[in-house]
């Protein structure tokens, strides 16, 4: 019985000739061996070769990351003027999923009043978890996913970054992500000129090229501030800010180290661990005082 008799029997019609003699199948075979040929057989020594086998001779060696990858976060400041992006809005503190950005605002030396900068922004990278979603909520273009991953250390205390540590000029940034940087460059300054015009002195200069601008220091003092010294002046200096700015309300521990004392001394040993316990028991302070209101 042939199978047009048979119901439910598809003929199937093999096409050309050629494939029913065993050429088709030839043909395959000679895929593979070209492709086999392409994968084994040549070494890539020019950058446009993007196929067959090579190893990168990591890390002398490295292929380059795409644009939109992102690592953990940075801090963006003007190249010319050293002006931080950053206004202290606290939408990438209030959207962090582990809650790891903590945030001081600045206020007018003179007035005291709050004005659009940072006095310190603390992240801690060891629980960061990369999401970008800070990055993507800063109205301002203040903070970026950098592409650096060699971050391993022996400790975890290198791990909780401050704002000195964050800080990245625009054109490294301009550098890492052309085209977003170029979309985002005329707003990012508008926005920044907008913010200088409420900031006075070395308010809201990255602390590097602020430590440069202060009659006290050394007259080259362009490099980052090399020396622990520096760290525990500058955060003697937060302390007494802080403690002068504030109200008369004792601070909460909420479990934390202990606050700054109101006498602005500072144990100079703890720094980062101390002003990540202050900016903790300030900001618990100001939600307690929205709270009541
Ligand atoms: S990348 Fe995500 S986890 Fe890390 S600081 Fe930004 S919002 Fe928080
Ligand atoms: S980094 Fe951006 S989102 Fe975060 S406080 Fe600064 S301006 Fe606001």
């Amino acid at each position: 019985m042939s199978s047009e008799q048979q119901p439910g029997v598809i003929v199937v019609d093999r096409g050309h000739p050629a494939t029913r003699d065993g050429r088709g199948l030839a043909r395959g075979i000679g895929v593979v061996l070209r492709h086999l040929r392409d994968a084994f057989g040549q070494r890539l020594e020019r950058p446009e070769q993007t196929s067959g086998v090579f190893t990168v001779q990591y890390p002398e060696e490295r292929t380059p990351l795409p644009e939109a990858s992102r690592n953990l976060p940075i801090l963006l400041f003007d190249d010319e003027s050293g002006h931080e992006l950053c206004t202290s809005c606290y939408q990438c503190e209030r959207i962090c999923p582990p809650q790891v950005i903590h945030i001081t605002q600045a206020r007018d030396p003179a007035s005291g009043k709050a004005v659009p900068a940072i006095d310190e922004f603390i992240l801690e990278y060891d629980a960061c978890m990369s999401c970008g979603l800070c990055a993507e909520v800063c109205p301002f273009d203040a903070i970026k996913m950098d592409h650096a991953f060699e971050l391993a250390t022996a400790t975890r205390d290198p791990l909780t970054v401050d704002r000195a540590g964050l800080a990245r000029p625009v054109s490294y940034y301009a550098q890492l992500a052309p085209q977003a940087w170029a979309e985002a460059h005329d707003g990012a300054m508008k926005k920044l000129q907008g913010s200088r015009k409420r900031r006075t002195g070395t308010v809201g200069i990255t602390p590097a090229r602020a430590a440069a601008m202060t009659p006290a220091s050394e007259p080259v003092s362009a490099a980052p501030a090399p020396a622990s010294d520096d760290k525990a002046a500058r955060l003697a200096a937060i302390r007494a800010r802080n403690a002068a700015a504030s109200d008369a309300t004792p601070a909460p521990t909420d479990g934390a180290a202990p606050a700054p004392t109101s006498s602005g001394q500072a144990p100079a040993s703890d720094d980062k661990a101390a002003r990540l316990a202050a900016i903790r028991a300030r900001n618990a302070a100001r939600q307690r005082e929205g709270g009541d209101s």
